[in-house]
């Protein structure tokens, strides 16, 4: 059992938790929550606790609506067939965190200690923690500023918060292929922007191109470079990869990429494998020459929410790319099953990325 010196109020209500094939993503909440603050450079981050999870007080002029200097993370924890609780990568998370915090100019949290009262606060409400296959516990650290000030300029107060949310299998109906909008007029992020830091802003200037081609039966918009809008990067909110004549590609880490643990662990599966990656900049161009010369194989989409997200088609101006024949490529589903396999405790942690919550 973990034990760190801080307050832990518990709750004296316990919610009613839904029932597996009700849970979709985010929807719901467990009963407590992780909280700290920070104030001015001398009191430094203070003030750690588990409380009942209820909703936050903010003066209306806190900086953090007004300027959005905010970041968050997203990872996962799983409940084992041996009741084991497993956390996935959870350091990478936490120091992607300090990453973002950086770039939004927030203090740096303490890692290690923000891991321990992570594991505290799982183990208090280790209930919630859905059992049935695909499903699992959804972590959210995030850090808001909270000064009362609409001076636009660094906030001096900060509140770092972690909730819990119990999450259904992203596939209840198996793993399935989406249709994808190549964005040849908004973009994401530039070089020298915040591309790399999981920050709010990221999230809202992406929110019309995605909500313009939903209608239209698209799951996400592919996001082509800030400068040349020729370069690929992303989709949605998770990492890209494209297997070209038995090589899987997925763009450099050029500073407008968020570096997902999940796009670090399959390139380390990859190659642990035996099979050739590559990361480096592939036009949309290039790829459309793959897909016409019949060298563009399997599509997917990587991150915490789907792991695995196979991409059957592109649609590219006028042009569609039907990948695979629409249908989830073979090595998607394999790197799908591994991934999961690991995290869900079913198959061997060959890459000790697992850690486990005791
Ligand atoms: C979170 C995120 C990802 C995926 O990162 P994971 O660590 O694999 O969950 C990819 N792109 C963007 C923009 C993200 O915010």
């Amino acid at each position: 059992m973990v034990s760190l010196s801080m307050e832990i109020e518990l709750t004296k209500t316990k919610k009613q938790k839904p029932a597996p094939n009700e849970l979709g993503f985010g929807k719901y909440y467990t009963d407590h929550m992780f909280m700290m603050d920070y104030d001015n450079p001398e009191e430094g981050w203070h003030n750690p606790r588990i409380i009942p999870y209820q909703p936050i007080s903010l003066d209306p002029a806190a900086k953090v609506f007004h300027y959005g200097q905010t970041v968050f993370e997203g990872m996962k924890a799983y409940r084992t067939s041996d009741e084991r609780i497993l956390l996935f990568r959870p350091q990478k998370n936490f120091k992607r965190l300090n990453l973002s915090n950086d770039r939004i100019d927030i203090p740096q949290i303490d890692e290690e200690f923000a891991l321990e009262a992570l594991k505290q606060l799982i183990q208090i409400d280790q209930d919630w923690i859905p059992t049935e296959k695909g499903t699992s516990l959804y972590i959210r650290p995030f850090i808001i500023a909270t000064e009362a000030s609409l001076g636009a300029s660094t906030s001096t107060s900060y509140q770092f918060i972690i909730i819990l949310s119990p999450v259904g299998s992203y596939y209840p109906e198996g793993i399935k292929p989406v249709r994808i909008y190549v964005e040849s007029e908004y973009v994401r992020a530039v070089k020298g922007g915040t591309g790399m830091a999981k920050t709010a802003g990221n999230y809202a200037s992406g929110l019309k191109a995605h909500s313009g081609v939903a209608g239209s039966g698209f799951a996400q918009v592919l996001w082509l470079d800030g400068i040349e809008r020729k370069y690929i990067e992303e989709v949605g909110s998770m990492n890209v990869f494209f297997k070209i004549n038995g090589k899987v590609v997925t763009p450099a880490l050029t500073g407008s990429i968020l570096d997902g643990v999940t796009r670090n662990s399959i390139l380390q599966l990859l190659k642990h494998w035996n099979i050739p990656t590559e990361e480096r900049l592939i036009s949309i161009d290039e790829l459309y020459e793959a897909y016409t010369n019949g060298t563009l194989e399997e599509s997917f989409g990587t991150g915490t929410a789907a792991v695995i997200s196979p991409i059957g088609e592109l649609q590219w101006q006028d042009k569609k790319m039907i990948i695979n024949e629409g249908n989830t490529g073979e090595l998607s589903a394999r790197l799908y099953n591994a991934l999961t396999g690991i995290q869900n405790g079913e198959q061997e942690d060959v890459l000790d990325w697992m850690v486990e919550v005791k």
